[in-house]
């Protein structure tokens, strides 16, 4: 029961930019729809969100999400389908995930109306920006962070929670290289590398950009003690196929809890592909490289879905994954997208009808 709806102050824009956007050429996350979503806490609680035209925001510069990087954020996407209906995947589970990080970075927890009722209001106003383009989708950056003022080290009194959109096309495009981590950490125990909290990303630029150096796109997280298990791929978690067994590291402080990784599991069983959620060495997939056991890795996260891994690069050595013509990358991407998308059934209950 939610008597919020009514509570959302809705400020339409004057001039739509949609016609601008060349929806057949969407790159992922640069052009951003007509409106967004802002509410504020302050005064010891949040104040009901407002829907207002896509605009820069004013903070002033002691804000301490400039100095202390107290900010959380959240990925969905929103899908259309051929009758024109508005559908989301399983956003409860970013709702919750939300505030489990904003929990981690003592940024106050919000209520779920907002979220939800905010988001579906959103899209409602923004229906027209949904693309329908095969692959495309509306991509959804739900963010809270610390507008407070002060240079005090001391978690901020004032909040700002911002939900903007994106018409968006694939997010990567070409063979996937990726380096076998051995000097930085992208989270460690006890840290906060299960939240998406802003400041992970920052951190992980620098090794990325070395990586980049050396003829890699991505870097493969590895344990911060001895950098001897496989952990998570860039900003993805990760899945590792030896022989026909489907492999993936238990979440924990390190490995954020993926939605999409959840789903690659729970479908995988329903399929009968066999999956295994337990720690995987990078010595047992070099050595599945080297005797052709290994026959995949892919990344798995909302923006990509799934993104397969052409080779991976370890201590200056190079191994090409093999080219097989069935893979369970795209065999299982292909399920969940047509699940996403309403073009198959969903016995899991995931589509949320937005
Ligand atoms: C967001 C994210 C993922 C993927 O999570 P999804 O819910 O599947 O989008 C995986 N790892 C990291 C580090 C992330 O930030």
């Amino acid at each position: 029961m939610s008597t919020l709806t009514n509570n959302i102050e809705i400020i339409k824009t004057e001039a739509t930019k949609i016609n601008d956007v060349d929806f057949d050429n969407l790159k992922f996350g640069d052009v951003f729809s007509d409106h967004m979503l802002e509410c504020d806490y302050k005064d010891g609680k949040w104040h009901a969100p407002k829907i207002v035209p896509y605009q820069a925001i004013t903070l002033d510069p002691s804000a301490k999400i400039f100095h202390y990087g107290q900010s959380v954020f959240e990925g969905m996407k929103a899908y259309k389908d051929t009758d024109g209906k508005a559908w989301l995947f399983r956003p409860l589970d970013n709702f919750k995930r939300l505030n489990i990080s904003s929990k981690r970075l003592a940024i106050p927890e919000l209520p779920e109306d907002y979220f939800m009722e905010g988001l579906k209001t959103l899209l409602d106003i923004d229906k027209d920006w949904i693309p329908t383009n095969q692959g495309s989708s509306l991509y959804i950056r739900p963010f809270i962070f610390a507008s407070g003022k002060g240079f005090h080290a001391s978690p901020a009194d004032a909040y700002k929670f911002i939900i903007c959109t994106a018409p968006s096309g694939a997010y990567f495009s070409g063979e996937v290289r990726v380096l076998i981590e051995e000097t930085y950490s992208r989270s460690a125990n006890g840290g906060v590398g299960f939240a998406k909290a802003g400041g992970n990303y920052a951190g992980q630029f620098y090794p990325t950009q070395l990586a980049v150096e050396k003829g890699y796109q991505q870097v493969i997280w590895t344990d911060d003690n001895n950098h001897e298990y496989i952990e998570e791929a860039g900003a993805m978690n990760i899945f590792i196929r030896i022989n026909d067994t489907l492999i993936t590291g238990p979440t924990s402080d390190r490995i954020l809890d993926g939605i999409t990784r959840k789903s690659i599991i729970e479908l995988a069983k329903a399929e009968n592909i066999p999956v295994e959620v337990r720690k995987i060495s990078v010595k047992e997939v070099v050595e599945a490289a080297k005797n052709g056991t290994l026959k995949e890795m892919f990344g798995a996260g909302t923006a990509a879905v799934i993104s397969p891994i052409a080779g991976f690069g370890y201590k200056d050595a190079d191994y090409e994954l093999p080219k097989l013509d069935k893979t369970y990358a795209s065999y299982l991407k292909k399920r969940i997208t047509d699940i996403q998308t309403n073009k198959a059934e969903d016995p899991f209950g995931w589509r949320y009808e937005a």
